[in-house]
């Protein structure tokens, strides 16, 4: 039988049954046509195999290919000046009101051409392959005019033929207040409802609709307005829910049937509870909170509660400047508790629920072959040796994108 992929030997192949992790010992795993045809222990490998291509495994482990469900990879410029000022004391509101923070940013990027934007997108993608990244979700939310944001949608769009990855776009037009409307909000909201929105829906630029839900960002109500609109046009929803205070975002999350509510640094019992009686998973970004120096969302009592929580970089340039996810992971460990089987499980599993993918994620037969080589004894080592790369080989689709 002809397989296009033999990977041989692997110290450990982890995969998930009934959402526990699981591990073959000496594995092995076969795959053709892009999809996993075959995995199990080295000796169990079927005779009649004849791979095209083999990789000999026996320095690596096998896992899922990793999903950053959560980037806001597209923007221009960076702002370490600010990371200096806030070291010093200085705030995120009077950061703000010097006209730094999302605006900065926002001003870089509609600064930059297509052209420009997607040569740096292009480049942070194939940084995050070198992470072990098959999967990527990225938001707009930097251009904060019709015209800005387009633009950025059209760029993830194009990125799209240019990296052998999976990128899921999010239309984040409620990121911030643009200056232009800082005298009349309600415009801005009806420019998103009214025009953005139906645009991106009927050009098909996104799949998702998130918005920052915050205390003197947007509210509730102009969330709900924003997402009663996105749902209405076949988007899908994504939250920026009570991370700095807590507006309920969780809850709005749940009675919305918002696919993911991320952040949740301020989460309560009444969100915790709305959130375990809904299908919504929780995005959970601690790269901000250890690069902010603030609070951790509460994750043990969410995992207690059963919710499915998922594990994102947030890559940006103001609150978390990273890409590498596996560095997250140490991060979720150290400071927030989770076993190494959870955080693995929160950035892969679980990651492709956070974008309603279901032939992702996992090792299994039938299933996409993405998957990842870590050169490591065991997957509790890739949290426990924080802040390195331990990449080998990326698979995407059954063939090698990527080797160390
Ligand atoms: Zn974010």
């Amino acid at each position: 039988m002809k397989i296009d992929l033999l990977i041989t030997n692997a110290k450990q192949i982890v995969f998930f049954e009934n959402d526990q992790l699981r591990t073959i010992e000496n594995g092995s795993l076969a795959c053709s046509s892009g999809v996993i045809t075959w995995f199990g222990p080295a000796e169990a490998k079927p005779e009649e195999f004849e791979p095209v291509e083999t990789l000999k495994a026996s320095d690596c482990i096998v896992l899922p290919g990793l999903i950053d469900s959560h980037t806001h990879t597209v923007f221009a410029g960076s702002r370490e000046d600010e990371f200096e000022l806030k070291l010093k004391g200085a705030t995120y509101q009077e950061i703000a009101t010097r006209g730094g923070g999302i605006k900065n940013t926002m001003r870089a990027t509609r600064k930059a051409t297509r052209d420009e934007l997607t040569a740096i997108g292009l480049e942070r993608l194939r940084n995050a392959i070198a992470f072990g990244i098959t999967t990527i979700e990225i938001k707009s939310g930097y251009g904060l005019s019709f015209d800005d944001e387009i633009k950025i949608l059209e760029v993830i769009r194009s990125l799209r033929s240019l990296v052998p990855i999976d990128i899921a776009s999010t239309f984040l037009g409620a990121h911030t207040l643009p200056p232009e409307f800082f005298e009349n909000r309600q415009d801005y909201i009806g420019l998103i409802c009214e025009k953005m929105i139906p645009y991106i829906a009927e050009n098909k630029l996104a799949e998702f609709c998130d918005a920052f839900c915050e205390a003197n960002v947007f509210s509730i109500d102009e969330t709900r307005r924003v997402f009663e609109t996105a749902k209405h046009h076949g988007l899908k929803l994504k939250l920026h829910a009570d991370q700095l205070t807590n507006s309920g975002g969780a809850e709005l999350c749940a009675e919305m049937g918002a696919v993911s509510a991320d952040h949740l640094e301020t989460i309560s019992e009444r969100g915790i509870d709305a959130l375990a009686k809904s299908n919504v998973v929780a995005g959970l970004l601690p790269g901000c909170s250890f690069f902010l120096r603030m609070q951790y969302p509460p994750a043990l009592k969410m995992i207690e509660a059963g919710i499915p929580i998922a594990l994102a970089t947030d890559f940006n340039p103001g609150s978390c400047m990273t890409q590498n996810l596996q560095m997250i992971m140490s991060i979720a460990c150290t400071q927030m508790r989770m076993s190494p089987a959870e955080v693995v499980r929160a950035v892969t599993l679980h990651a492709a629920r956070a974008l309603e993918r279901n032939d992702i994620g996992n090792i299994k037969t039938g299933m996409k072959a993405d998957f990842a080589l870590f050169r490591a004894p065991n997957y509790q080592f890739i949290p426990y040796n924080f802040a390195q790369n331990h990449i080998r080989h990326v698979v995407k689709n059954g063939k090698i994108i990527f080797n160390a």
